[in-house]
């Protein structure tokens, strides 16, 4: 342990290296999780590709209405990223938040059909789980229609289960829970094959409707080849005759355009026929050239995973030069832990115990802008204030150089000022 007098010699060079930082006058900028303008590109040939040929294998024009759940080539290619049968897929407009939203509305407010009713027609508080850190949009859509959200921890394996269960067990009034199942966000880790068995299995022990939203965003999003697989929920489903207990929901907005890509839900036929039901309210039909564009860019599988290998390309040398950065100033230093993610769009990092806004604010200071604390946590409370989101997809290798230079100052000299205090 570092006596007194070397700490207060530290605190004094790292706040002469944070003064430098901020006369350098830095606009640097660590927050956006969305693809750069080069990893956009990759998807350039997108918009000549139909070249005025819709052909296409249904009697529909695709310029017309209708087709509310897509067209089958594009089912054809994305229920096998979903791990789902084609009759169990969706294909619709270009959010998966949008999907998603409305699941949630459709499910609170209309309910399943000829399945039940709807989760507020049971008159009591509607709760979910959130597995923290994590996605601040889905925390949104809970706040925006009045579900109360419970967080649960995770590990590298994924959610605690057994706590997950344990409140599942105890409260019937718990109706959902939010997974980002491979290369969570913002923690990178993917969930075990027995975490999504357990998971398969929730719909044995929650509540009436209970529903499993598995947001798997990033499905497809390795920077490695030997990534870890993810299994297939609505395989373990179906060994736990829970197939109407899961949502599923990916989209292409960082596979090819985020802007006009094309997003997808799985659910059985049971569940898929509410929901088209409900859904069918909304519009009449997705923009179905779009869907053909796609099929005509990516064709299948393999050409989805060579497509990925060049976003990976592109991506890794950005998650090196943080990672290096984080395992070069911080390792052992005990000042910070983070995982090593092998997809998806972020590094999260753990200042110590009541930390993360300080270094945020100090970054701000210095002209780095990050992911404001707390945001990983549902209504932006992150009781340890710890976690930071780094996501390094948008700025160049330089700039994301220089932003973890002030940023590894920052977390050091946060921690040294927190042990002088
Ligand atoms: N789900 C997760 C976990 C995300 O991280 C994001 C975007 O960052 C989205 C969904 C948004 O998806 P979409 O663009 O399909 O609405």
């Amino acid at each position: 342990h570092a006596s007194t007098e070397s700490l207060r010699e530290w605190e004094a060079q790292l706040t002469a290296e944070f003064q430098s930082y901020k006369n350098a006058g830095l606009n640097l900028d660590l927050t956006r999780g969305k693809p750069s303008g080069e990893q956009l590109s990759l998807s350039d040939a997108i918009n000549e590709i139909l070249a005025g040929d819709l052909s296409n294998e249904t009697d529909t024009d695709l310029r017309n209405y209708g087709g509310l759940d897509g067209i089958p080539e594009c089912k054809r290619l994305f229920a096998p990223v979903l791990g789902v049968n084609q009759d169990e897929v969706l294909i619709g407009g270009n959010s998966s938040l949008t999907l998603m939203y409305f699941a949630v509305l459709f499910a609170l407010h209309q309910g399943f059909g000829e399945l039940g009713d709807s989760w507020a027609s049971e008159g009591g508080p509607v709760k979910f789980l959130c597995p923290v850190p994590g996605y601040d949009r889905h925390f949104s859509v809970c706040e925006h229609l009045g579900i109360e959200m419970i967080p649960v921890g995770m590990d590298d394996n994924g959610p605690l289960m057994d706590e997950v269960e344990a409140l599942l067990k105890a409260d019937a009034s718990i109706k959902g829970i939010w997974c980002v199942p491979r290369f969570s966000n913002p923690s990178g880790i993917v969930y075990s094959d027995e975490v999504v068995t357990r998971i398969a299995k929730l719909g044995q022990i929650a509540g009436k409707n209970f529903r499993v939203f598995w947001d798997n965003a990033y499905a497809v999003h390795n920077l490695d080849d030997n990534a870890p697989a993810l299994a297939c929920l609505m395989t373990a489903c179906r060994a736990a005759g829970t197939e109407n207990s899961v949502y599923l929901f990916g989209s292409t907005s960082k596979i090819t355009y985020a802007g006009a890509g094309v997003a997808f839900a799985g659910m059985s036929p049971a569940n898929l026929k509410a929901f088209k039901h409900h859904l069918g309210m909304t519009q009449i039909g997705p923009d179905k050239i779009n869907q053909l564009r796609h099929v005509r860019l990516l064709k299948d599988s393999n050409g989805l995973a060579a497509h990925m290998r060049q976003h990976a390309n592109v991506l890794k040398p950005r998650f090196d030069i943080v990672l290096n950065s984080l395992q070069e100033n911080l390792a052992d230093t005990g000042m910070m832990q983070w995982t090593v993610p092998q997809g998806g769009y972020f590094v999260s990092v753990d200042t110590l115990p009541g930390l993360a806004k300080k270094v945020v604010a100090m970054a701000a200071e210095a002209g780095v802008k990050l992911t404001p604390a707390g945001a990983t946590y549902p209504y932006g409370k992150d009781p340890q204030d710890c976690n930071i989101r780094i996501a390094p997809s948008v700025p160049t290798l330089d700039e994301i150089a220089k932003a973890m230079d002030v940023f590894v100052c920052c977390v050091k000299l946060a921690s040294v000022q927190q042990k002088l205090a």
